[in-house]
């Protein structure tokens, strides 16, 4: 499981739909469609005639065709919550709430006083998972927590001048 730090949605962001062949970026439906459904009825037509084997089992894929793509800062779960912890958002570290959203300007004062007071990040050796001993936590390499803030500042700073909140999920 993964959390991804990102701008909060707004749907003037979405151009609309697009489907595309599984083997590749080919798009083919005409151009971007405003519906999801159209999407679905034109990728499904197309899978079914495709030479591609996983294709036609599969179906094509929908996906959305986004007007502006904003940074994305994908961390795994474990990791998430060492760095909400860092930032302050993790209320309760037993039952951690891996989503969230937050005003840019106050998401981005958390993370210049994480960087200024967190200690630098020694890593954490892999080890056995603490919920499951059968699990490898594959731990962190040290400097990790300070290399993520960054692309968080820049993430935030992104946010605020284009007047978005931040969230994660
Ligand atoms: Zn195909």
């Amino acid at each position: 499981m993964t959390v991804t730090f990102t701008a909060a949605f707004q749907p003037a962001d979405m151009r609309g739909f697009i489907g595309t062949c599984l083997t590749g970026p080919a798009v083919f439906t005409t151009g971007t469609l405003a519906s999801r459904e159209d999407a679905v009825v034109a990728t499904r037509a197309h899978a079914s005639g495709c030479a591609d084997e996983d294709c036609r089992y599969y179906g094509g894929q929908v996906t959305v065709d986004e007007v502006v793509s904003w940074p994305e800062v994908n961390v795994s779960n474990a990791n998430a919550r060492t760095l909400l912890d860092a930032l302050g958002y993790l209320a309760d570290e037993d039952d951690p709430e891996l989503c969230g959203v937050a005003d840019a300007d106050l998401f981005l004062g958390r993370v210049l006083l994480a960087l200024a007071v967190a200690p630098a990040d020694a890593g954490v050796p892999a080890h056995a998972a603490v919920e499951n001993p059968r699990a490898i936590d594959l731990g962190r390499r040290p400097g990790y927590v300070q290399e993520r803030l960054e692309q968080l500042r820049t993430l935030a700073e992104e946010c605020r001048t284009a007047g978005r909140e931040v969230t994660w999920a």
